[in-house]
């Protein structure tokens, strides 16, 4: 008889709260040797291996001493379409746009190419110890189409749409503000709470979409206010200025879209690098989260995101790769970027926060800590399980590792998909499936 429950041992960490520091013993809690009881794809116990095994006497024991199992990484905002962009050379954001990134995303007109793609990306974000992501689609349904599929046959919570853009682009990937608000409302029917999917109303900026689309955003989020909406701003002076010129009567950037009612605390912006004091209270008063991208705003030359001054005001920033412009898959190098962008502004980025941040910090903004994020009792299965000594360089630095944020920081900054020994989505392992087992197996 196959057992229903699965039992996970291993060094575990876990957040209920931001940590201010490692004595902030409140917030995190760690477990030398620890383990995770799961069934059906939810977590039924974390702590101590002594009293969680006790609770799954018949489960399957899985091994993974001495690794660290944490909740999976959660990507708030990456390009679906963009996997064959990542790596492409010279230009900031508007070239970069034109040059690359809109040619490629007319292939995902085919549903084949975005059936072989969304296997490749979501391989890929797994590798990496990725679980859950928001993501811009093409502004084909078959993008989204394909993007759900995926992620409905892998089990993963993902949450997605496709892009609305009705000028400034060209002719094969422009909708209507019609057709934009026809494809979205048929999406949001056939999977907004389907399954683990949820979809997210994406006018992509406020330079591809007429204001006539706008209004169209604005019916589709007072239709549907349980999705999320994202798009992008003040990544780039150039990108501000051509807004400003399409929309003179915004009194700011951020004023487009709060004129149109695209703000609030499902509202995800990416980047929010250049702001206004006024666009500021505008992000606080409306709870909005801004996404910062730190690979992508240092390869495009964007600019440094103020997150010490956000997170003054109470903005719950969340923290994103933006594949293609982000040069990293990794949630972990995604934090070495980020540790170097505040470093640069006289900010820190503790490593305790820093893992907090890509597990239940991005799963607060998402209002979704109560499913994703963390280990506790109740939650989805979406575990990751990380080697600090996964490269000769980690396994040296790591001999003279004396505490947990000491290890943290390493991988932090050392550590990428070799650093991922195993995971789990919904309580099933993945990254090791279809290859030998990652871990010792004992059947009990
Ligand atoms: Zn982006």
């Amino acid at each position: 008889m196959t057992p229903s429950q699965t039992l996970l041992r291993g060094r575990t960490l876990t957040f209920s709260a931001e940590p201010s520091g490692p004595e902030d013993v409140e917030a995190y809690h760690y477990c030398e040797d620890g383990a995770v009881l799961i069934e059906d794809g939810i977590i039924l116990a974390t702590g101590p291996y002594g009293r969680v095994a006790a609770q799954g006497v018949n489960a399957r024991e899985i091994d993974h001493r001495p690794h660290l199992l944490m909740a999976g990484f959660i990507d708030t905002h990456i390009h679906f379409p963009q996997v064959q962009v990542i790596a492409s050379w010279g230009a900031q954001l508007m070239d970069w746009l034109n040059t690359y990134t809109f040619p490629e995303e007319t292939r995902f007109a085919s549903p084949a190419h975005s059936a072989a793609m969304a296997a490749k990306f979501y391989d890929l974000l797994i590798g990496h110890g990725t679980t859950s992501a928001v993501a811009y689609c093409s502004v084909h349904k078959t993008s989204v189409e394909a993007y759900f599929t995926e992620a409905e046959r892998r089990n993963m919570r993902m949450i997605g749409g496709k892009v609305m853009m009705d000028r400034n682009a060209p002719e094969a990937l422009m909708d209507t503000p019609q057709s934009s608000y026809e494809d979205t409302m048929a999406l949001i029917r056939d999977w907004h709470g389907k399954g683990r999917a949820a979809y997210a109303i994406t006018p992509r900026f406020a330079i591809t979409s007429t204001p006539q689309q706008m209004e169209m955003a604005q019916a589709l989020v007072r239709a549907h206010p349980d999705c999320y909406v994202q798009t992008h701003l003040s990544e780039n002076h150039d990108e501000i200025a051509f807004t400003r010129a399409l929309y003179p009567q915004a009194r700011d950037y951020l004023d487009v879209y709060q004129s149109y009612g695209l703000l609030g605390p499902k509202s995800l912006l990416g980047h929010a690098i250049h702001l206004t004091p006024r666009e500021v209270d505008a992000l606080a008063d409306t709870g909005s989260h801004p996404v910062f991208c730190p690979t992508s705003n240092l390869f495009l030359g964007s600019g440094l995101f103020d997150d010490a001054g956000l997170r003054a005001r109470g903005i719950g920033n969340a923290v994103a790769t933006d594949i293609g412009a982000g040069t990293s898959y990794s949630m972990l190098q995604t934090l070495n970027e980020g540790y170097k962008v505040l470093q640069l502004q006289g900010q820190s980025l503790h490593p305790l926060r820093a893992f907090h941040w890509i597990t239940r910090g991005n799963a607060v903004t998402l209002g979704l800590d109560d499913k994703i994020g963390t280990l506790a009792v109740g939650s989805e299965a979406d575990i990751v399980v990380l080697d600090a000594r996964a490269t000769p360089a980690m396994e040296l630095r790591m001999e003279r590792a004396e505490t947990l944020s000491d290890e943290l920081f390493i991988l932090q900054i050392l550590g990428d998909d070799r650093a991922v020994a195993e995971v789990y989505i919904a309580g099933q392992a993945h990254k090791h499936a279809a290859n030998a087992p990652a871990a010792n197996l004992r059947a009990s």
